[in-house]
């Protein structure tokens, strides 16, 4: 295949760290790929010799958006719902099972369209790495078919056969959780890099969640909880007690929960296996559900590892866009243009534990975005605005 020369870059979001500034920015850069990897990263005026070159025009580049927690193996939407939500009802989760009706209604082949459909609209949207969730099957034929097919689409696949306690089992849900740990996680696990829980009131409790964390751990598979999404809870120290690669939504959390996610936290990620249970971040479900959003400063100031996410679903966030939930970021949650930036692309890559994206570093897979813009700062100054130039993933443009 050859190799690729990105040139004349305005600017280079590397996220290397390099000189306290976690963006590592450079300017005036070029970057050189070779099978599928960064090769070499460097000043513009001393380009090696390539195959080929694209010429960014004096644009800013960064890394590919590591989107680490999407749902995206659905069928049907749910926007009457949200009309209802936006004329004043409450979100309570309950929609999920209409959804879970829906996915079990539909082929193969159409939750493999649709799929598809959400992964190219994402990766137009800069999106290079994403994690899918299954969690609207909540049988064992549906949840493993759901992953089945998820995998066809990203090595980060999550087994969430405890998003909710189908209707069929709604009066016994310990039989429910004994289904999950036994023959759905044996189905499941096969397809499956991460298992994860909605812990929550009225979706699974404490006990039930650390029963089903743990039995999927027990099964090789990473941890990570949906968890202090509608209210203050548990999850969040479970999840840190359990190794959770993440906690995801962190939208109430105790001063007991911000001093468990700091105390998790190293910063060597960068250079080894990270260890810390990092604080994900879905600012599209209090937009969409018109709640309070996380206090991200407050994570930040205590030194938590803070990654962004869509949460891409059709009921409480049905955004692919990770340009939208920057802007969220730093309009509604206080994030620095540069904070949010670093957490939509090495963030979710310390989420989902990988140290091969998120960065542009020689080595690391040559996901990245060339904007329509000179620098990163637009992708919060302008809002709603299609910025994303051109994507190449794995070094091939798309
Ligand atoms: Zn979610």
């Amino acid at each position: 295949m050859g190799s690729l020369l990105v040139d004349n870059i305005g600017e280079l979001v590397t996220n290397d760290g390099r000189g306290g500034d976690p963006l590592g920015v450079r300017r005036d850069a070029a970057l050189l790929i070779e099978d599928g990897q960064v090769a070499w990263v460097g000043p513009a005026r001393y380009p090696p010799a390539a195959d080929r070159r694209i010429d960014a025009g004096g644009a800013a580049v960064l890394p590919g958006f590591v989107d680490s927690h999407a749902h995206l193996v659905f069928a049907g939407d749910r926007a009457a719902e949200f009309a209802a939500r936006m004329a004043g009802e409450p979100y309570t989760g309950g929609g999920i099972r209409t959804t879970v009706g829906a996915t079990r209604a539909a082929s193969d082949d159409d939750l493999r369209a649709a799929v598809r459909r959400l992964r190219a609209e994402m990766l137009r949207q800069g999106t290079t790495t994403v994690e899918i969730k299954s969690g609207y099957g909540l049988t064992v034929a549906d949840e493993a078919r759901s992953l089945r097919i998820a995998a066809e689409f990203t090595e980060d696949t999550t087994f969430l056969g405890a998003h909710v306690v189908p209707a069929e089992y709604a009066d016994r849900p310990d039989d429910y959780v004994g289904l999950v740990c036994g023959p759905m996680l044996a189905a499941a696990a096969p397809y499956a890099r991460w298992v994860d829980v909605f812990c929550e009131r009225g979706a699974f409790d404490v006990d039930h969640a650390r029963a089903i964390l743990a039995c999927g751990q027990a099964a090789g598979l990473g941890v990570r909880v949906h968890a202090n999404q509608l209210g203050p809870g548990p999850g969040v120290q479970l999840g840190v007690e359990l190794g959770a690669a993440s906690v995801d939504h962190c939208t109430h959390l105790s001063d007991a929960d911000v001093d468990a996610l700091a105390g998790s936290t190293t910063t060597e990620w960068l250079s080894g296996p990270p260890t810390n249970t990092v604080a994900t971040l879905l600012p599209g479900a209090e937009f969409s559900t018109r709640s309070p959003y996380p206090d991200a400063r407050r994570l930040l100031d205590a030194g938590v590892t803070v990654a962004l996410a869509t949460d891409c679903n059709p009921g409480s966030s049905y955004t692919s866009s990770m340009p939208f939930c920057v802007a969220l970021a730093v309009r509604e949650m206080r994030m620095t243009p540069a904070e949010a930036v670093w957490a939509a692309t090495a963030g979710g890559a310390a989420a989902l534990r990988r140290t091969d994206v998120g960065r542009l570093t020689p080595g690391s897979r040559a996901d990245l975005v060339i904007l329509d813009a000179p620098t990163y700062l637009h992708l919060a100054y302008r809002p709603g605005v299609p910025l994303i130039r051109q994507v190449l993933h794995n070094g091939v443009p798309r």
